[in-house]
């Protein structure tokens, strides 16, 4: 009795320093993986990867089927941004934060709260003289991969952006996205300017496969972001694109010193601002076929890092919003088109024949029956949009400046997708809470090597810190 007594008092003072000693040892001088690859889901909150493994789930099995997402849980990390913008966190702060280690204000492009430029990751990677690539589905001067390639103070201030590629250095070795409006404009002309630094450019995903992989390559296939995925031509874009990027970036005859890339599923976030469910899930889908595509990198290459992670959560997406424990995705799964592109549909039926097209074709371009209920929804639009342009002309033009976005200058197409997005809400029960952000904790996926370094709970800074420890500083 007494000595087992004393056996359990000397291994439990024991044990505990041991594995403290091993995991300080762990943390000082981590392996290194050769290849970093950094996925950001713009906007992908917990909930959304919930509402994926639903979406996903076959109805036929018993069982709710694993998803890429659930099979590389990590843990979750907070995402507030620097005290002087508060707990919400806008992409530029998180994205800041995950290339940096550094919290900053909302709007804030890898600079401080005083406006200093900041050391990221993907710089960090480029002086290593690692290869380096930005792949995303937003245009390739929005707030993620600038907060990666670049310092600005203002997210907004796009043309600077996209200057800077060219004026601070080129930094990556691949960029593919969107954004030809920024890159090709009437004062400057910078993908001539890529290509007289030894740059090929392409516009089509097509040529993705016929680029010469030993040069350095743009590719800009939008003149803003790409379309929604749903209503792409490919609606899995992003891994054509990431398979052309991996071609060159892995090359061993181009460089053997690895690589780090960031990816981002951008629009995920676009369609949480849009509070819509059918486009969230369709663009996670795009995402969740690049990361089976890196799986298989990475059972192929070790050496490889990939973590995955949210820059924040968008829309406040929920799961069952009325009483009804219910959440029934049943009509987004058969969904072959937005509800945006079927809006478009409709409006361009109304300005040839002056009426609302009947019910069966709407039916037939939702791929569901509506009932008669939701089709009187829909007939309603008209007068409604009226009502609210007579009240949006009334205003001055400093208010209509000050609306002027996307989302808020009432348009028909707006009015039908705001309808057709309320009646897929409500056959699936899904609820939001805002157009915005929140600013709950984000999931943390990660696979391959060192992938265990992103356990537990985090702050967004500290995926930044790990990375700059595994690239040895
Ligand atoms: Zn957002």
């Amino acid at each position: 009795m007494f000595n087992s007594n004393v056996l359990t008092l000397t291994l439990l003072s024991i044990i505990p320093f041991i594995s403290q000693q091993a995991v300080a040892d762990n943390i000082e001088k981590p392996s290194v993986p050769k290849n970093i690859i950094m996925v950001i889901a713009d906007g992908m909150g917990p909930a959304y990867t919930s509402a994926y493994r639903y979406f996903n789930d076959d109805p036929n099995t018993i069982i709710v089927e694993e998803t890429v997402f659930d099979k590389h849980l990590k843990g979750l990390s907070s995402t507030y941004p620097a005290a002087i913008s508060g707990y919400v966190t806008d992409s530029a702060a998180a994205a800041t934060a995950l290339a940096t280690g550094f919290k900053t204000y909302n709007n804030a492009i890898s600079v401080d709260v005083n406006k200093k430029p900041l050391l990221t990751v993907l710089e960090l990677a480029k002086q290593q003289g690692k290869k380096t690539g930005v792949v995303v589905t937003s245009r390739i001067n929005h707030a993620t991969p600038a907060a990666y390639l670049t310092h600005n103070e203002h997210r907004d201030n796009y043309n600077e952006i996209a200057d800077s590629y060219i004026d601070q250095g080129i930094k990556a070795d691949v960029y593919f996205g969107g954004g030809r409006k920024s890159f090709i404009r009437s004062d400057r002309n910078l993908v001539k300017e890529f290509q007289q630094n030894g740059f090929q450019y392409i516009e089509q995903y097509e040529q993705l496969n016929s680029l010469d992989i030993t040069n350095p390559v743009m590719g800009l296939f939008a003149d803003y972001s790409l379309p929604w995925a749903i209503d792409d031509n490919n609606k899995h874009r992003l891994t054509p694109m990431v398979n052309a990027a991996m071609k060159h970036l892995a090359l061993p005859e181009n460089n053997d010193n690895g690589f780090f890339m960031l990816i981002e599923g951008s629009l995920i976030d676009w369609a949480g601002h849009d509070n819509d469910i059918v486009n969230s899930l369709y663009e996670m889908d795009d995402l969740a076929n690049t990361i089976h595509y890196l799986e298989n990198f990475v059972a192929e290459n070790p050496d490889t890092l990939v973590i995955v992670t949210a820059d924040h959560s968008t829309g406040g997406l929920t799961l069952a919003v009325k009483e009804e424990y219910i959440w029934d995705p049943t009509v987004i799964r058969t969904m072959t088109q937005s509800p945006n592109a079927i809006a478009i549909k409709i409006v361009d039926h109304h300005k040839s024949a002056n009426t609302l097209p009947t019910v069966s074709k709407i039916s037939q371009w939702l791929n569901f029956s509506l009932s008669s209920d939701e089709y009187n929804q829909l007939t309603q639009v008209q007068a409604d949009y009226k009502v609210a342009r007579a009240a949006y002309e009334l205003l001055s033009a400093a208010e209509k400046q000050h609306l002027a976005d996307e989302y808020k200058t009432p348009t028909f197409v707006g009015f039908y997708q705001k309808v057709l997005m309320s009646i897929i809400d409500t056959r699936s029960n899904t609820g939001w809470t805002t157009s915005g952000h929140t600013a709950i904790d984000v999931p943390v996926f990660a696979f391959g090597k060192q992938s265990e370094f992103f356990n537990g709970q985090l702050d967004n800074t500290d995926i930044a810190k790990k990375i700059f420890s595994l690239l040895g500083k």
